[in-house]
């Protein structure tokens, strides 16, 4: 009897669970008010050119990504004022857990156990919940010069991202950022193994004749296809859209 009772109530702490993690990404794709994201940044290397990058960042840092989301979200006739809304978090002080290594199913879902329980203990109290969490950590680029990668989860909208601690690199840094926004609305990649952007969907003028060299980059596919073999990195959200592939995916429109 007892053990029964302790089963039920397990499987409702399950659901309940499973329910809000559910509703949460119902209410953040519904487009009716807008979606409230936080960044808190993280000095991901230790230095002081990220501590002073960090200290120098401001409210309006990321206004780039707000109105680029609001441009687009019109374009593709979404009806919402302002659709989403990025505030500056305080800085976390510890590192989320590091993504795994090797590419396995069950090291994905362990990590983004991890990641969540991490961001439960480290995330500093903001005087508004926000519905998308983002973990920015910035890096020195004079002693990174390659960056790790970054990640946007679905399962509780989180995103961890590794960004330059440079003025220059601030157009990069917001690609980057808005392309795992993206993932944790439910967005898809669309290149291949080769970094290629795919098409149709990896493309913001899959029509376009000849296909070749493109003018923008699709922020999924996050780099502007110049010939079958090459691509560039956009140097800033003005070389950027969302094609209508990634904008079904977050509930913008129907799947053409
Ligand atoms: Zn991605």
């Amino acid at each position: 009897m007892f053990r029964k009772l302790r089963i039920a109530v397990l499987l409702l702490v399950l659901a309940t669970v499973a329910l809000g993690s559910w509703r949460a990404q119902q209410r953040a794709t519904s487009w009716e008010n807008t979606l409230h994201i936080a960044v808190f940044p993280i000095n991901g290397d230790g230095s002081a050119a990220s501590e002073a990058y960090i200290r120098g960042l401001q409210p309006d840092s990321f206004a780039d990504i707000t109105e680029f989301i609001a441009e687009e979200a019109k374009r593709h006739g979404v009806d919402v004022l302002r659709p989403i809304d990025v505030a500056l978090g305080p800085t976390v002080s510890v590192k989320p857990p590091p993504s795994p290594t090797q590419a396995s199913a069950l090291s994905a879902i362990a990590w983004s156990l991890k990641l969540r329980w991490w961001a439960w203990r480290n995330t500093p109290a903001t005087s508004l919940k926000p519905d998308v969490r983002l973990y920015v950590l910035y890096h020195d680029p004079q002693s990174n010069a390659r960056m790790l990668h970054s990640h946007g989860l679905q399962k509780g909208q989180i995103g961890v991202i590794n960004a330059f601690a440079s003025r220059a690199m601030r157009g990069s840094n917001a690609m980057v950022i808005a392309h795992e926004f993206l993932h944790t609305l439910g967005a898809t990649d669309k290149y291949g193994a080769d970094l290629q952007p795919n098409w149709p969907d990896g493309f913001a003028e899959p029509d376009a004749q000849p296909r070749y060299p493109q003018q923008m980059a699709e922020l999924m596919a996050g780099r502007i296809p110049r010939s079958e073999s090459e691509s560039d990195i956009p140097r800033s959200l003005n070389q950027v859209l969302i094609g209508p592939a990634s904008a079904a995916e977050i509930g913008w429109l129907k799947r053409p």
